[in-house]
């Protein structure tokens, strides 16, 4: 049998297929969502879901939870005396639901589906299937979260759509658009705030209790802390309904009470709540779409709940904002239909996904600049091709630095490799190369070059490899933030509108991001010249131009 699991940060659940439609399986406990802790007993034994949650209160040193976040990092998260990475303990939270789902249905899972956020890179991705390795079974299918929301909501409305899906969990913040039309569901863009979500709500009333009691916090102890933070998120849960809410917490010997009232929750949110619109604007901006355009506001995740972030979306976007299938479900429930999908239940075996790519890769090109060939958000598979010439007369070799990222200085993207290209001694003109750029939907780049005065080609395979950096490339990066010092470039004016235009680059794609590469060039050039009234004027010009592009990007006025 196929198990479909939503393996969140915070919680985690569990669908599968069954007699023509999809179902919730429930934990032991009868509950649908298994929270995603794990800790160890004091006799050494595991414990995994709700009590381990209960746990990370008396035992914080033996229980972890969140650790979804350091998916494919190599950090070492401990439990009493043994260290585990995420994805070991991301296998016990699989294995967990699968004992819990086999003794529910009575049948064996050979194999899962597993949904990761769209924007998880290929560590990330490997990471999980990792983890469904280590807890016994295949993981044939990655699906992205958004992608099974929209499929979970096209089962139940069957009419094309186009959907704004705010998926606002315990960590982060995701946007995406999906399309859903002739039984494609196509991601359009994703954007999102990897440091934004109901954790942060919770975390802003604990701190509003310490400016209450500011003695407090030197004194209290992690037990204690941890307490405090369950009284916060409870706190928070009774707004949804009440108009205040309160609690006591003992600290040392004494008591120390705390009041909540809508308004000063509203206050102390506001500014967590204006980061929310600048992902869903990027995301819109990428799709070249504007909110009117799209059919639903969908919203999905735990914090969707709370009514100040329904409300707040609704005045964001002036508009109303959906909530079609349960928060908490939409994901596993899409994670359970296409299980179906998978083993081609006669009802659903049509349904096709796609996929695209998180990240923009592109070349270095002279000057440490990023040069993208296939943009964030391309559909996957995708191959475009970019023309590049030598920078000297008489130059016999290319070196092709392949980079991934939105930064607009090579250096700050990720270098996936280099490729080294021969081209014939010209003394009379330039020497041109096509790169092709062909990502597909495994992760695996082909960047395939042709010589177009000779035809000669050239190919490498990349798989992306988020490294960690060396000792060296600190020391380098260091040593060339040093070296913009000595510049006029760094007056306060000119660093500010240079990394605006650098910002503005990470925010656009296509024309713009030519247009900005342009502009950025020719104000460096100006700044060399150290002639300040060259350099004032340039200033200006350089404000104006970013100033265009900012406004064609953000269309300027306020709202959507
Ligand atoms: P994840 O996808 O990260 O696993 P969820 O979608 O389960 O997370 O959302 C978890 C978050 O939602 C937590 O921060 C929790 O505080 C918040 N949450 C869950 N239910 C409610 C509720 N009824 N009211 C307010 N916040 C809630
Ligand atoms: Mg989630």
């Amino acid at each position: 049998m196929i198990l479909g699991i939503d393996l969140g940060t915070t919680n985690s659940l569990a669908a599968v297929w069954r007699n023509g439609k999809v179902e919730l399986i429930p934990n032991h406990f009868g509950e649908y969502l298994t929270p995603s802790a794990v800790g160890l007993s004091d006799e050494g034994e595991l414990i995994v879901g709700k009590l381990a949650k209960e746990r990370l209160i008396t035992h914080p040193q033996s229980t972890q939870s969140r650790f979804k976040r350091f998916m494919g990092t190599q950090k070492k998260l401990r439990l009493g005396d043994k260290e585990y990475l995420a994805e070991e303990l991301s296998s016990f939270v699989l294995r967990k639901l699968i004992e819990d789902a086999e003794s529910y249905l009575g049948e064996t899972v050979e194999e899962i589906v597993v949904s990761v956020p769209a924007y998880f890179n290929d560590e990330q991705r490997a990471a999980t299937k990792v983890a469904g390795q280590l807890a016994g079974v295949k993981i044939d299918r990655i699906i992205n979260e958004p992608s099974a929301a929209a499929l979970a909501l096209h089962r139940k409305r069957q009419e094309d759509a186009t959907y704004l899906i705010i998926d606002f969990g315990g960590g982060t913040l995701d946007i995406s658009i999906v399309d859903a039309f002739l039984n494609v569901i196509e991601i359009v863009t994703v954007a999102g705030d990897n440091h934004l979500g109901g954790e942060d709500f919770t975390q802003a009333i604990v701190d509003d209790f310490y400016s209450a009691w500011p003695t407090v916090r030197a004194d209290i102890s992690a037990e204690e802390s941890a307490q405090l933070y369950q009284e916060a998120e409870k706190v928070k849960q009774t707004l949804d309904k009440e108009e205040t809410a309160s609690f006591r917490l003992m600290v040392g010997k004494e008591w120390f009470s705390y009041h909540l009232t809508q308004e000063r929750f509203l206050a102390i949110s506001k500014p967590l709540l204006n980061r929310i619109q600048k992902p869903i604007r990027r995301a819109l901006r990428d799709a070249e779409l504007t909110v009117e355009d799209v059919d639903d506001v969908i919203l999905v995740g735990g914090n969707t709940k709370m009514p100040l972030i329904q409300n707040y979306l609704s005045y964001l976007l002036k508009r109303s904002v959906r909530i079609e299938v349960n928060q908490d479900q939409a994901i596993a429930l899409g994670c359970g239909v296409l299980t179906g999908i998978k083993a081609r239940n006669e009802d659903i075996k049509d349904m096709v996904l796609t996929d695209i790519c998180p990240f923009t890769l592109g070349i270095e090109i002279v000057g440490d600049v990023m040069s993208p060939i296939l943009e964030r958000n391309a559909v996957l598979p995708s191959s475009k091709v970019g023309t590049y010439y030598t920078t000297q007369l008489g130059q016999t070799e290319i070196k092709l630095t392949i980079l991934q990222g939105e930064e607009y200085r090579a250096s700050n993207n990720i270098r996936l490799g280099t490729l080294d290209v021969q081209v014939p001694l010209n003394h009379k003109e330039y020497e041109s190369v096509d790169v092709r750029f062909s990502y597909d939907i495994n992760g695996i780049l082909e960047v395939d070059v042709i010589v177009n005065s000779t035809g000669a080609t050239y190919q490498k395979v990349f798989l992306r490899d988020n490294k960690q950096l060396s000792q060296e490339e600190i020391a380098e990066r260091r040593e060339h933030l040093a070296s913009l010092k000595s510049h006029p470039k760094d007056q306060e004016v000119v660093q500010l509108l240079l990394s605006r235009g650098q910002r503005l680059f990470s925010d656009s794609t296509g024309n713009d991001r030519d247009f900005l590469t342009g502009c950025i060039r020719h104000y460096e050039e100006i700044l060399e010249t150290q002639d300040l009234r060259k350099i004032k004027k340039g200033t200006e010009l350089f404000k104006r131009q970013l100033d265009a592009v900012e406004e064609r990007i953000w269309g300027g006025g306020n709202g959507f």
